[in-house]
């Protein structure tokens, strides 16, 4: 079982990336699970053509003897989606949500399948954000990136932190690359494979914008269902092969504030 987790700043497309690269990965015929660990809660609403679903937590303060069926739910191509939940916006968990589905999916002995692909807030504000990593579940990390200075400062974050837990016995993590999803900054794709080799790692992909992406949001659907024949839509299967198919995986370099800053500064 490969378990992939994706991991960026909030609001970089991390949902959107993880929820397609399941649906991709479904169109190959794999068992796929994604487990969403986001305050928001909607990794996989796509997925689920709109639908919020419970999340972890919430149900486990409703009631005690929980089901398969209540925490997990069958999306797009039988894609089987758990969303880990969260408190309210501010005030964090500190990887409650996340520890308690991880020890609920494996009393269930649902933490199964060919994939299971975790999409991880990679900004450190609800303090739970190396569970998956530390725990020893998360044991490929794609950093999800734009051009922009806050997004490739979290992914530094993040480098940081593989780097600190690969160091500990039970934490498998190592990097397996960089997807860049583009803000149609100049230069941007130069600038993040640039940033990847800096880090010691690679551009694994190079996300357009693309307004494929808007209109299957609005239709309540993945890239993969709604327009299958787009280019956009290859895009995200391209990216689903070249995981399937990545095994060098690193451990990254964090560059320092002042590198990520000259970095920055050279690409614009
Ligand atoms: S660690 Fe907790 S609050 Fe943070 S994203 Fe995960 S479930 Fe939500």
């Amino acid at each position: 079982m490969r378990q992939i987790a994706l991991y960026g700043k909030g609001g970089i497309g991390k949902s959107t990336t993880s929820a397609n690269l399941s649906a991709a990965f479904a169109e190959n015929g794999l068992d796929v699970m994604q487990i969403g660990c986001d305050p928001k809660h909607d990794s996989t609403r796509m997925l689920m053509h709109g639908r919020w679903i419970p999340t972890v937590l919430e149900q486990m303060y409703e009631r005690k003897d929980l089901e398969m069926d209540d925490v997990i739910f069958t999306g797009f191509g039988g894609v089987r989606c758990v969303e880990a939940g969260g408190p309210e916006p501010g005030i964090g968990c500190a990887g409650r949500g996340i520890i308690a589905t991880f020890q609920l999916l494996e009393k269930m002995k649902a933490l199964n399948g060919d994939v299971v692909v975790y999409d991880v807030l990679g900004d450190v504000v609800c303090g739970g954000f190396a569970m998956p990593m530390r725990d020893g579940y998360a044991q490929e990390v794609y950093l999800v990136t734009s051009g922009e200075l806050m997004s490739l400062y979290a992914a530094n974050n993040i480098c940081k932190a593989i780097a600190r837990l690969s160091e500990r016995s039970t934490a498998r993590c190592r990097l397996g690359g960089v997807i860049c999803n583009s803000k149609n900054m100049d230069n941007e794709r130069e600038l993040v494979a640039e940033f990847s080799r800096l880090i010691g790692s690679k551009m694994v992909q190079f996300v357009p914008r693309d307004k494929a992406v808007q209109a299957a949001e609005v239709n309540q659907m993945t890239v993969i269902e709604h327009a299958p024949a787009s280019p956009q839509a290859d895009v995200y299967r391209g990216l689903a092969k070249t995981i399937l198919a990545n095994d060098d995986l690193r451990i990254p370099t964090a560059l320092d504030l002042d590198e990520l800053e000259k970095l920055a500064r050279a690409y614009l």
